[in-house]
C-alpha cells in the first residue's frame, strides 16, 4: 500500500515485548503510524531474562527494521561473538555430542550474536516512546462488518483500529482464540540466572566457561552457560540512553524439574533462595571451577519458568487481526529462536503491510509464511529440548494451556 493510504489506517500493536518493539521500528522506518498499548506500567517493571541469543535470521530482521544508528547500537553493545559451542562433562572434561555440535553448523556471515536483553529492548524502545500507551491490558475485541476492531482495556478504555497485531507474548488470547494456536506446557522447565564477573567470581570460575558458549548435559537435564563479555571501548554518548551494564556469566538449565526436586504446582513459589538450594544439591559433585557460576551467582536474578510450546499448526481465516512473537508460536528456549523468529515475523509483516495493495491481503501473505517457517522452528526448539533433557516429547500426554 502507498505509505499515503496507510497513513490513514489505526494500526494497534499489542504488547511492546521485543517482537512488537521491532515491528514497531519497521513501521517507524517506513512512515507508518501506529500505537502499542503495553500491559506492563514501564519497560523495566520485571525482568525477562539476561542474554538473548541472536542468529543470522534474527540480525538480518533487526538491520531491516531498525534505523542504521540504532542498528549500529545494537551491534556496539553485544557481548563478544564467538564461533561454535563447548560441550563439557559435568567435571569439565571435553564432551562430544553430535547433536549438539550440529546446532552451530552452517556457513554465517558473523557467528550469532548477544546482547544483554534489557539493552535491546531499551535500543528498540528508542523513538517510539511516544506511541506507547502503558498500562493498557488488552481484556476483549470485537470486529465489525465495516472491518474495524474494537479493543477494550482493563481500565475501562477503548481503541477502535483497522488493523491489530498480537505482540503480546505466551499468554496471548487473540494468539489462542482468533489464531487457534494451541500451546502446552512442555513439562520440563528452565533455572536461569547470572553471575557478576568480580575478580574473585573470575579467579573461581573455570578459564573453559570465559570464553563463548558451554553446554553441560547432566542426567535429565542441561546446563548452557554463556559469557557476557562487552566491549567498552565502543561506548559512546549513544549508551547514556541505556541502563549500566557488566559483564557477566550467563547460565540457564533446562530439564525436568523432578531433578531439581520441584513439583510442577510450585514453580513460582520458590524463593530464589531456594532455587539456589535445588541447584547446589544437584551439582554437589560437580567440578569446584564449574560450581563457582552459583557459588557467586546474584541471588536475585535466578528464576524458573516452565518450557512451554506451541504445536505446529493449519493456517485459520485471515482478517484484521493478526499475531507474531509467542503470541502465536511459543517455543522451547532450547531452541534459542523464540525472539528470532518474532524479529522475522516484524520484518516480514512491516514489508507485505507497505508492498501488498490491501491490509487483508498483507496480513494472509504474512500469516502464510509465517506458519510455515514458524511450525518449523517450533520443531527444531523441541527438538533441542529433547537433546538437552534427554527425555522425549509426547505432545500427546502434555497438559494443554
Ligand atoms: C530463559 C529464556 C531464554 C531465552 N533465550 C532466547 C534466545 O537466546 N534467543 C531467542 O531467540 N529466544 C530466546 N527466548 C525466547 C524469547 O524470550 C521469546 O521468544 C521472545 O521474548 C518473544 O517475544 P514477544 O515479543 O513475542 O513476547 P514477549 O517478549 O513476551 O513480550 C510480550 C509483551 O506483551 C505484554 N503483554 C502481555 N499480555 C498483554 C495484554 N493482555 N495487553 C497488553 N500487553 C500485554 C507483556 O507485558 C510483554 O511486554 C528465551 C526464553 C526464555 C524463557
Amino acid at each position: 500500500m502507498m505509505v499515503q493510504q496507510l497513513k490513514n489506517k489505526r494500526i494497534a500493536v499489542i504488547g511492546a515485548g521485543l517482537g512488537g518493539l521491532c515491528l514497531a521500528q519497521g513501521l517507524k522506518k517506513n512512515g507508518i503510524p501506529f500505537t502499542i498499548f503495553e500491559k506492563d506500567t514501564a519497560i523495566n517493571t520485571r525482568s525477562q531474562g539476561y542474554r538473548i541469543r541472536v542468529n543470522e535470521p534474527g540480525r538480518k530482521a533487526l538491520e531491516e527494521c531498525l534505523p542504521g544508528n540504532l542498528y549500529r547500537l545494537f551491534l556496539d553493545t553485544c557481548a563478544a561473538s564467538y564461533s561454535g559451542m563447548k560441550v563439557l562433562t559435568t567435571t569439565l572434561e571435553s564432551s562430544r555430542n553430535a547433536l549438539v555440535e550440529s546446532w552451530s553448523d552452517g556457513v554465517k556471515e558473523m557467528p550469532d550474536l548477544k546482547p544483554n536483553r534489557l539493552t535491546l529492548r531499551e535500543i528498540l524502545l528508542q523513538g517510539i516512546q511516544d506511541h506507547i500507551c502503558f498500562g493498557k491490558e488488552l481484556t476483549a475485541w470485537k470486529e465489525s462488518e465495516n472491518g474495524e476492531v474494537e479493543l477494550a482495556f482493563s481500565d475501562g478504555s477503548t481503541y477502535t483500529a483497522d488493523l491489530v497485531i498480537a505482540a503480546d507474548g505466551v499468554h496471548s488470547r487473540i494468539g489462542k482464540e482468533y489464531c487457534k494456536d494451541h500451546k502446552i506446557n512442555t513439562g520440563n522447565i528452565t533455572i536461569y540466572g547470572r553471575t557478576f564477573c568480580s575478580p574473585e567470581a573470575q579467579n573461581a570460575i573455570a578459564q573453559e566457561l570465559q570464553e563463548g558458549t558451554s553446554v553441560i548435559i547432566g542426567d535429565r537435564f542441561s546446563l548452557i552457560t554463556d559469557f557476557m563479555s562487552f566491549d567498552f571501548s565502543r561506548k559512546d554518548t549513544s549508551w547514556n540512553q541505556l541502563s549500566p551494564i557488566s559483564d557477566y556469566f550467563y547460565w540457564a538449565f533446562i530439564g525436568n524439574p523432578q531433578a531439581f526436586g520441584m513439583a510442577k504446582s510450585d514453580f513460582y513459589s520458590h524463593s530464589t533462595e531456594e532455587i539456589l538450594q535445588a541447584i547446589n544439591k544437584v551439582t554437589y559433585q560437580w567440578h569446584p571451577k564449574l560450581k563457582a557460576l552459583f557459588q557467586y551467582a546474584d541471588q536475585p536474578s535466578l528464576s524458573v519458568t516452565p518450557i512451554r510450546s506451541s504445536l505446529p499448526k493449519e493456517p485459520w481465516t485471515s482478517g484484521n487481526i493478526t499475531a507474531l512473537g509467542d503470541a502465536v508460536h511459543t517455543m522451547s528456549p532450547a531452541g534459542g529462536v523464540g525472539a528470532n523468529t518474532a524479529f522475522t515475523d516484524a520484518a516480514l509483516l512491516t514489508r507485505y503491510i507497505i508492498s501488498k495493495s490491501s491490509i487483508p491481503e498483507a496480513v494472509e501473505e504474512y500469516e502464510k509464511q509465517m506458519i510455515m517457517y514458524s511450525n518449523h522452528a517450533i520443531e527444531i526448539s523441541l527438538k533441542g529440548g529433547e537433546i538437552l533433557h534427554g527425555i522425549t516429547e509426547d505432545h500427546g500426554n502434555k497438559e494443554s494451556l
